[in-house]
């Protein structure tokens, strides 16, 4: 049985990279990582367990795992300038998990980003543990889509949440996170930026970094910063000094506790068991590609897709929420087009264009049928395509919301669209 292998499942996978190919990923949390990125993630490292922190393990044979762990450590501190980060957190909402867990009590209040209005899951939403195991408040965007400082900060002093979670996932604008910090710590309570899908950019220096603001800040490694699917929980502070606010906040009055050995802890021994090291050398492997200078390059370029796309939509008579965006994503209300999001997301789908159907703010229809699509353009980007293809692609696009019910323009659009595929390949060497 042992090198035989499922043809099925290989030959799906061969399908799916087609699929990568042939298509416009335009999903604003994905992305391409790199061919070395996905050869750690192939490799042998996937069999090793290591339980604990370097030099703090439950089993033996780490030496090289304490070093590679290490050095994806290295790499991050220095990246975003923080002097704590635990890289173990299986993924996005495990790493949120971490957060409550390390700073929260059951039952206590917490308050996120509604994910009608392009909060998380994680940030509090009622069917998501985050709202089942804590008294979860909500905040919304104002009228136009844009944070509404004034109504967060309102609804700080009045709730008084011991956690606010800020940072979201169809959220165009940039982030303030200076602003939310006074917020937050005026009624002391912990902020925690959340900043999985702008990350890249942040790492880039073209969005405003949460270091030295926020409590602790979450990130995924897999949209903007275009490494392995994992997750990362950052901080600063002195490990070996008891913080008193956290000893408050926790209810533990004698002894040491501070941020970032809770957090240590909250994912291991608390939430985990041994990390996924073949994830963490490939975390270790984005952070090196992330310190070069044509990663600076790419976020800028994101920005300018995404712009040049807004702009593009506005100009065709689309809504585009808040009349534009700062970052990687844009959200757009298609209904004038008469079409919802899911008839625009299938449409775009069998042209060979990959969105998601999005809620606009204060959606009249339903979540599973809203308004809108959110569009991204990491992937895009990767792939090398800047300004002159983002013009062809918003035509494209506008082009299927108008006649989303005709098949043979449908057709034509994916001929097109595999067109254009060809000139940007994404991988050489990878055929699986
Ligand atoms: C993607 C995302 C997450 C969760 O990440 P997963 O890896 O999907 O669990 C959490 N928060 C925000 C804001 C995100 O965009």
């Amino acid at each position: 049985m042992i090198n035989k292998l499922d043809k099925i499942i290989f030959e799906l996978t061969q399908k799916e990279l087609i699929r990568q190919q042939d298509g416009l990923e335009m999903i604003a949390s994905e992305n391409y990582t790199s061919e070395n990125v996905l050869k750690l993630m192939g490799s042998i490292l996937t069999n090793k367990y290591s339980e604990g922190y370097p030099g703090k393990r439950y089993y033996g044979g780490n030496e090289y795992i304490d070093q590679i762990e290490n050095i994806a450590k290295n790499y991050a501190k220095k990246i975003f300038g923080v002097t704590h980060i635990n890289v173990q957190p299986y993924s996005g909402s495990p790493a949120n998990q971490a957060v409550y867990f390390a700073l929260c009590q059951p039952g206590d209040k917490v308050m996120g980003m509604n994910l009608l209005f392009g909060g998380h899951l994680t940030h509090g939403w009622k069917v998501n543990f985050s709202g089942k195991f804590y008294e979860s408040i909500q905040y919304t965007t104002d009228k136009d889509g844009f944070l509404d400082y004034d109504a967060i900060e309102s609804m700080v002093k009045t709730e008084k949440p011991k956690l606010i979670f800020v940072g979201a996932t169809a959220y165009s604008r940039i982030i303030d996170f200076e602003k939310l910090a006074q917020i937050a710590h005026s009624e002391n309570a912990f902020l925690v930026a959340d900043i999985a899908h702008i990350a890249g950019l942040v790492a880039a220096g073209v969005h405003p970094s949460p270091v030295g603001h926020a409590d602790v800040i979450t990130t995924t490694t897999h949209k903007t910063l275009r490494g392995p699917r994992g997750a990362m929980i950052l901080c600063s502070g002195d490990e070996s000094n008891p913080t008193k606010k956290v000893d408050d906040a926790i209810g533990w009055s004698e002894s040491k506790h501070n941020i970032p050995s809770l957090i240590d802890r909250a994912v291991f021994p608390g939430l985990q068991g041994g990390p996924h090291n073949h994830t963490t050398a490939g975390i270790a492997q984005a952070l090196y590609e992330v310190q070069s200078d044509e990663f600076v390059e790419y976020a800028k370029q994101i920005i300018k897709n995404a712009q040049t796309l807004a702009n593009e939509f506005m100009n065709s008579g689309l809504k585009v929420i808040t009349g534009g965006t700062d970052n990687h994503l844009i959200l757009i209300d298609v209904t004038p087009f008469d079409i919802t999001g899911s008839q625009a997301e299938h449409a775009l789908e069998l042209a060979g264009i990959t969105v998601n159907k999005n809620a606009v703010p204060f959606d009249t229809r339903s979540p599973f049928d809203p308004s809108g699509i959110r569009i991204g353009t990491p992937a895009l980007t990767t792939r090398g395509m800047k300004e002159n293809e983002m013009i062809l692609i918003s035509e494209m696009i506008v082009r299927i919301l108008k006649n989303h019910n005709n098949a043979e323009i449908i057709e034509k659009v994916k001929n097109e669209v595999k067109e254009l595929c060809d000139k940007f390949p994404i991988y050489k060497d990878i055929i699986y």
